[in-house]
């Protein structure tokens, strides 16, 4: 038997990520390839760090798109940052603030931890208690939004407080990004990292960043090279840089690009507020469909992400059976609980192009239907 061409169902994702694409955004993604040194890449290139500096609200010059998902802006962040023998502190309220811990221990760092329940934001005065006790802390840093439990985080308020202590921020965007406000330059961050696969609504494997002038000082300053080579901010730099001078550092994903080309500049067609107020709508829209069917939120209303909801699994239903009706009858996919959660949350994204009527109505509809059937 030869192999196959490998035909993937339509599906409608509303879990966690990745989410729904734009047809637009796919189109994209199936046209030709060019090389990532062509200068016609190039001007596709310097045009996608402009669109990346309108979703991040910065003018930093420093902001592109690390050739690796998620994961790697966490630890590029980290890893240029942090230098052996640094206080970081880690405010941990879900699985990713514990992701930050494991980078600082990895990079050597010296780690102070501040914990919050898992479904709350994390509580600004216990960062700054902890920066009391701790005043010789370099880097703050924390999960905008909490994918694993639906909470949002009050980043303006988190950074105020890091600043008055003389800290550098590393923040986690990578599902807050162009669901909610998320204002580098306003709310003085310095290192942060998103996702290509979240709010932005492309495809998965690329991890948009952006650093502070005090970030890149803190890496130019370093005293020791940063261990990974391939995530050294300091080489990739060169790359990224306009002024004609680009030289080469590693292969750019060149179709990935194009699609989050496509994805940034639909979300610029349509503008910043108006997403987040779709986000909002969708999520009013969904939560008003959720009280009808008796599922409750975990998370308290005003820390609540509009675009990833996490809601309880009532008592005697079984989460993979509603998840595989889901999915077998729908083509519907919802996120299960992590970590703590598993087994016991449902987790409903309404992230980018996936935030739409229909598909809330979908999933509402689905989601009653399986109730009756299973519940
Ligand atoms: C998805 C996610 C990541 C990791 O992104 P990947 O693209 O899966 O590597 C990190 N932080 C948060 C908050 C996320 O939701």
């Amino acid at each position: 038997m030869p192999f196959q061409s490998f035909t993937p169902p339509r599906r409608i994702l509303m879990g966690p990520g990745p989410t729904d694409i734009s047809p637009r955004v796919l189109a994209a993604l199936s046209r030709p390839t060019i090389g990532h040194l062509d200068p016609l890449f190039i001007q596709m290139m310097d045009e996608l760090k402009s669109l990346l500096k309108y979703a991040f609200q910065t003018e930093n010059d420093y902001t592109m798109a690390i050739s690796a998902p998620g994961s790697a802006g966490m630890e590029a962040c980290f890893v240029n940052l942090v230098e052996p023998g640094d206080k970081v502190i880690v405010c941990r309220n879900g699985v990713f603030g514990e992701r930050m811990r494991e980078n600082v221990l990895r990079s050597n760092g010296e780690l102070i931890t501040v914990d919050d329940p898992w479904g709350r934001a994390v509580t600004p005065e216990k960062l700054e208690a902890a920066l009391k006790e701790h005043p010789d802390t370099k880097i703050v840093a924390f999960v905008h939004a909490e994918t694993s439990t639906g909470a949002m985080s009050d980043a303006e308020s988190l950074c105020r407080i890091a600043k008055q202590y003389g800290c550098l921020t590393i923040v986690d965007t990578v599902t807050s990004l162009g669901g909610i406000p998320v204002k580098v330059d306003e709310w003085q961050m310095d290192a942060v990292y998103s996702g290509s696969q979240k709010c932005l609504a492309s495809v998965p494997g690329l991890s948009p960043v952006t650093f502070s002038a005090a970030a890149i000082e803190k890496i130019k300053q370093r005293g020791t090279p940063v261990q990974s080579w391939f995530l050294d901010q300091s080489l990739v730099m060169s790359y990224w840089a306009g002024n004609g001078k680009r030289a080469y550092h590693h292969t750019a994903p060149v179709n990935s690009l194009y699609a989050l080309h496509e994805a940034l500049v639909l979300l610029h067609d349509e503008g910043l507020e108006n997403a987040w107020q779709r986000h909002r709508k969708q999520h009013d829209h969904l939560a008003q469909g959720l009280r009808a069917l008796e599922l409750d939120f975990i998370v308290p209303e005003a820390e609540r992400l509009p675009q990833l909801n996490t809601i309880h699994i009532p008592d005697g239903v079984d989460d993979l059976t509603v998840r595989s009706f889901l999915l077998n009858e729908y083509n519907l996919e919802i996120g299960a609980g992590l970590g703590d959660f598993a087994g016991r949350a449902w987790r409903i994204g309404l992230l980018g192009y996936g935030a739409r009527n229909e598909n809330v109505s979908l999933c509402l509809k689905a989601l009653e239907e399986a109730l009756q059937q299973l519940g």
